[in-house]
C-alpha cells in the first residue's frame, strides 16, 4: 500500500520536481501551492505526512504548522526552507514540525527523511494498537470496540470491515473492492451485502445513522470512512 503525502510548495518547478521524485519512489502525492490549501487538504485528504515549504505567499509554513497542531492534527510535518538558520530551526520545532531540511537539499536526502519519519510514526501507532474517533475506540489487539464506557457487539466480519475502513481512511472504497478485500469474493456479486453491513456499522458507531458523519456514501461507487481529527 503506497503512502499518501502532501507537498506544499509555491515555486512551480520545485513542486513538480518533488512530486515527480516522490511518485517515482512509489508515493501517492498531492501537491498544493498555498498554506490555506494545505490546511484544507490535510483535513479533507488525510495525508500521512506533509512536506511543507516555509516561505509561502499568504499563510506561511509556520502558520500552517501552528494551525494544524492547534486543531489537534498530529500528521508528521517536514519543513523545507531556504531560511536554514538555527533560529528558524528552533521556531519550526516549537510550532510542531518534526523535521527540518534546508534548501538547497538533495531530493534523495528528503526522500530518506520522509521514509524514516513515516516508519517511526507507524511504529508508534502500531504499539498503541487502537484507533479512536469521536467517542469510539477500536482495540485491534483484543478485537473490541467501545463507545465511551460501553462495549459494542461486533461480529468478526463487522470487525474486519471497521478495521479495513480505518486502514483505508480517507480513500473512496468501491463496494467491489470491499467485497473482495473484506469478504474475499473475487466477483462483483452481492454488493448489497456490503450495504447491509455498512448499515449495521453505522447503527453502532454513528451518532445519528440517518445522517452518517464517519462512513460516508459515495453515490454510485461505495463508501469513504472519514473519522474526525
Ligand atoms: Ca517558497
Amino acid at each position: 500500500m503506497s503512502h499518501r503525502i502532501l507537498i506544499v510548495e509555491d515555486e512551480p518547478e520545485m513542486r513538480v520536481l518533488l512530486r515527480d521524485n516522490f511518485e517515482f519512489e512509489g508515493y501517492e502525492v498531492i501537491s498544493v501551492e498555498s498554506g490555506e490549501q494545505a490546511v484544507a487538504t490535510v483535513q479533507s485528504e488525510r495525508p500521512e505526512l506533509v512536506v511543507l515549504d516555509l516561505m509561502l505567499p499568504g499563510m506561511s509554513g509556520y502558520e500552517v504548522c501552528r494551525k494544524l497542531r492547534l486543531k489537534g492534527i498530529d500528521v508528521p510535518i517536514i519543513i523545507i526552507t531556504a531560511r536554514n538558520t538555527e533560529l528558524d530551526r528552533i521556531a519550526g520545532f516549537e510550532l510542531g514540525a518534526d523535521d527540518y531540511v534546508g534548501k538547497p537539499f538533495s531530493v534523495r536526502e528528503l526522500v530518506a527523511r520522509v521514509r524514516a519519519r513515516l516508519r517511526r510514526h507507524q511504529s508508534v501507532a502500531s504499539e498503541a494498537n487502537e484507533f479512536a474517533f469521536g467517542d469510539i475506540v477500536v482495540d485491534f489487539t483484543k478485537q473490541l470496540v467501545w463507545r465511551g464506557p460501553h462495549r459494542l457487539e461486533f461480529s468478526a466480519r463487522e470487525f474486519e470491515l471497521i478495521r479495513y475502513f480505518i486502514e483505508h481512511r480517507g480513500e473512496v472504497l468501491t463496494r467491489e473492492r470491499l467485497l473482495k478485500d473484506v469478504w474475499g469474493f473475487s466477483e462483483a456479486m452481492q454488493t448489497r451485502t456490503v450495504d447491509n453491513f455498512v448499515a449495521k456499522l453505522r447503527r453502532k458507531i454513528e451518532v445519528d445513522d440517518e445522517h452518517p458523519q464517519y462512513i460516508l456514501t459515495i453515490h454510485g461507487t461505495g463508501y469513504r470512512f472519514l473519522p474526525p481529527i
